[in-house]
Order: C-alpha cells, then structure tokens, then sequence
C-alpha cells in the first residue's frame, strides 16, 4: 500500500487520531447504530480525532448476495460489487445520522470519497493507496468522518469491494495512512480467542498477540479479523485491538510481542468449515508440469493452500491440492479446459472437508508438538487426508463432520481450555453436594 500524505498532516492535526471499525452485527439495528454513536460520542469527547469504519448492517450483504442470484446465475463481478457496496454505504449514513442526533459534527465518507484506491479484481480488490485529503478536511473542520468499510475505487473510477470481511482492511489501511495512533476493531466477541468461542465455550480470551500468530489463525479460519488487515498492521506497525462492542472490557492487542519465554507451545485451535480438495490423476512427471498446473490456476485468481505430489516410477505423477469450497467448480473448470495440454487422465473434487490447525510461535523451539497433534486426533479416531505445516502452525485436512469434535480435542490436549472451577472463582465443589 502507497500513501499519499496530504502536506504536513502531523501540524494540521494535533489531536492524535483513532480508527474505529464496527463489524455487521456491531451495527444489526437502529438501537444498536445509537450505541456505536454512543461509543463513538465518549471517543470524540476523550479527545480522539475519530475515523469510524463501518460494515454493513447485520447479514444484509448476505441478503444482497442472494438477491443478486435471483436476478442472474452469474452476476458480473463489477455489477456484484455495485451492489454490495451499497450496504455500507447505509450504514454510514445512518450512523452518521445518529452522532449528527446527539449534537456531534459528523460526515459520511465513500471508500472512493475517502480516497482508497484499489486495484481492479472486482470482488477480491487490494487496497493500492489512499488519498487522505478528503479525510484530513473534514478532521480539520473537527469533524467526526464515517467511512464505508469494503470498498474502494480503481484509478479509472469502477467501484470494487475488498473480498469478503474486508471492512477490517479498510479500517487497518486507514489508521496507517492517517498514522492513526490506534485502530480498534469493534466485534461481537470480547477478543480473539484460543478457539471459535462460538463453538467452543472452553475458548480462553487471549490478552495480547503477535501480529504472526494472528495473521497465521486470521488465514487458517479465525473470521474474527481479515487476514489482509493484519498483514498491513505489521508491515505499517499499527497497534491493533480487538474488542467487544456489546460489553466494554478489554480485548485482545495484537502487537509485537516481547515476552522472554512463551508458557503456551500452542496459542491456539482454528477450523476452517469449507475446503475442498482436487486429484489430478497421472499427469506427465516432467520439469515444467507443477508450473503449468499452478499458473493456470493463478491466473484465475484461485488461492491453492495445501498441496500435495506422488510419483511414480513409469515418469507418472498425480497431486492433489486443497482451495476454497467455492472456488473448487472453478479450478474444475480451469483444468478442464487444460486437460490437452496438462496431459492428465482424470480430476477428482471432493466437497464437504475441514481443515483444523493449531498456531504457536512456541512451536518453533518445542519438539513434540506435531506427535501430540497427530496423537490426540488418532485417539479420537479422525483419520487425516492432508498435511501442512510451516515453523508457527499444523494443519490438517479431514471430513467435515469430524472437524468441531476435532478442535475440541486438541483445544483440550494443548491445555487452552478456561478453567471455571478454580479455588478462588467457586471453591471446590461441597462433598455430598447432588447427593
Ligand atoms: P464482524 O461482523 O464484527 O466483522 P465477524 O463475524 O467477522 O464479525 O467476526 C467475529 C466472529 O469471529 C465471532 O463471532 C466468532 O464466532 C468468530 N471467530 C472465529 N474464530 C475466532 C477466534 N479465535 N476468536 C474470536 N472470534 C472468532
Ligand atoms: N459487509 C462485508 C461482508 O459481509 C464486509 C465486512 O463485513 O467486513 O463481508
Ligand atoms: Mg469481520
């Protein structure tokens, strides 16, 4: 990302700068949009100047989505985008609305009004650069900016959308080229946590977090935060916290982290519900062949994540990749259509997998990590279908249905459960109590 600075924004603003990002459901109602006001107001009235990212409201770009599929079963991608955009774009007036109702001065501001400009991958766009005029002018008329989460405009003026989460991204990018001193992610959970608190109610609150282990859970499934966006807080060095808009206690900092030695191997579970997997079968077992098959599909913009090769002595070789459940019809189609010239005999997609990681930077100096992970999950009798790991994580490919029992198990084995029944919180339960 490239920042255009507007002149000598550290003497135009003097007041240190906050970015705040409300998630969809931070943002589901008009009572909840007066309570974001409400957080904002006591922001405002700290002191902060106040850049407010919002989402839009509750599961309207679901609903948007599937009102796009009911006009076409292939919607444009620019089209798609013209529409999605329009859900964050209610939101920010409404929550500008509400702080302009309490006496506060407010503006709304458009991703392209806010001067975030992308590249052209409709759908999955990058943030390029931003221009901060627009921003800085309405912080030097002290006034509180709205700007809609998501999205962005290209150099020749088409609206894109960031992928899907993307209003994290579009809150990081901001705090870093406004140099903001904070940027707060406002969600429905208290923080990030060892696991899905959702799924896992064992899940224990995490204080703080490198920037490397989050970016590793954010990719292998934790949907609290987009992985994009803790990718330019590292790079950037933006101080990041993750926090509930629902309950006002502290959340999760995500940092550079300085503790001499870490308790935990393992900092945390992760699940990612859709995966699929490709088999290419009998491809020629020459030089250029993984090269071939990896473009085309880069080419079309699918993300391959685990992959695996097998040879075989009569100059045969099959592999077998994991994407995306919803981009596996598409690299079906896209080795479809190369089955001349990749020269394979047949593809097998399989649907309905899971993939189950455990993250910790701890792991790069403790032995024994990947012998419990594969232990506790052949105890349970989850048998894996893919491997990968790197120097901070293990992941594992397996059936769906398998997956939550899965996390659960390691969740425990790795000791991140919460303990509830500590001496000091409830006592040791009475003798004879029940009886
Ligand atoms: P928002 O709409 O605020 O962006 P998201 O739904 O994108 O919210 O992200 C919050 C959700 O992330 C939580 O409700 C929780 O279920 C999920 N989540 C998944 N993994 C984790 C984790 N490790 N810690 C916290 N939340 C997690
Ligand atoms: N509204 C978009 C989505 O639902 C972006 C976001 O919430 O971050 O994916
Ligand atoms: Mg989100």
């Amino acid at each position: 990302v490239v920042f255009c600075f507007y002149a000598d924004i550290e003497e135009l603003i003097e007041m240190a700068i906050i970015v705040q990002k409300f998630g969809g459901t931070s943002v589901s109602s008009v009572e909840r949009i007066r309570h974001v006001a409400e957080i904002v107001a006591k922001t405002k009235a700290f002191g902060y100047q106040c850049v407010v990212v919002v989402s839009a409201m509750g599961p309207s770009t679901d609903e948007l989505i599937h009102l796009a599929y009911q006009m076409s079963n292939k919607p444009s991608a620019r089209e798609m985008d013209m529409l999605l955009t329009a859900g964050e774009q209610m939101s920010m007036a409404l929550l500008t609305m509400a702080l302009q109702a309490k006496d506060l001065k407010a503006r709304s501001l458009t991703g392209w009004q806010a001067g975030i400009q992308t590249d052209q991958i409709h759908g999955k766009a990058r943030v390029q650069q931003i221009d901060i005029t627009s921003i800085s002018t309405c912080l030097e008329r002290d006034e509180i900016v709205v700007v809609a989460g998501f999205q962005g405009v290209t150099a020749d003026g088409q609206i894109t959308t960031l992928g899907r989460g993307g209003s994290d991204t579009s809150a990081v990018t901001l705090a870093a080229a406004l140099s903001a001193e904070l940027c707060e992610i406002y969600t429905d959970v208290a923080g990030v946590y060892t696991a899905d608190p959702c799924v896992i109610p064992l899940a224990r609150k995490i204080d703080e977090i490198s920037y490397e282990e989050m970016l590793e859970l954010a990719h292998l499934g934790a949907g609290v935060l987009h992985p994009r966006a803790i990718e330019c807080a590292l790079i950037h060095q933006v101080h990041l916290i993750v926090r509930s808009s629902f309950v006002d206690e502290p959340g999760t900092w995500i940092k550079e982290v300085h503790t001499m030695e870490k308790k935990l191997h393992v900092s945390g579970i992760t699940h990612d519900l859709s995966v699929a997997r490709m088999k290419v079968f009998d491809l020629p077992n020459r030089e250029d062949t993984l090269t071939k098959l990896f473009t085309l599909l880069a080419e079309a913009y699918i993300n391959v994540d685990m992959i695996v090769q097998s040879e075989y002595d009569q100059g045969q070789m099959d592999v077998a990749f994991s994407v995306a459940e919803e981009e596996g019809k598409l690299a079906q189609q896209v080795l479809e259509k190369a089955k001349e010239e990749l020269e394979y005999d047949r593809l097998l997609l399989e649907t309905g997998l899971a993939k189950v990681s455990a993250v910790g930077i701890g792991m790069m100096t403790h032995p024994g990590v990947a012998a419990k992970f594969f232990a506790t999950l052949s105890e349970a009798g989850i048998s894996i279908k893919m491997v990968s790991t790197s120097e901070i994580k293990i992941s594992c490919l397996m059936e769906r249905e398998l997956a939550l029992q899965a996390v659960w198990q390691l969740h425990t084995a790795f000791g991140l459960d919460v303990k509830f029944y500590t001496a000091e919180s409830v006592g040791p339960p009475l003798r004879g109590e029940g009886t």
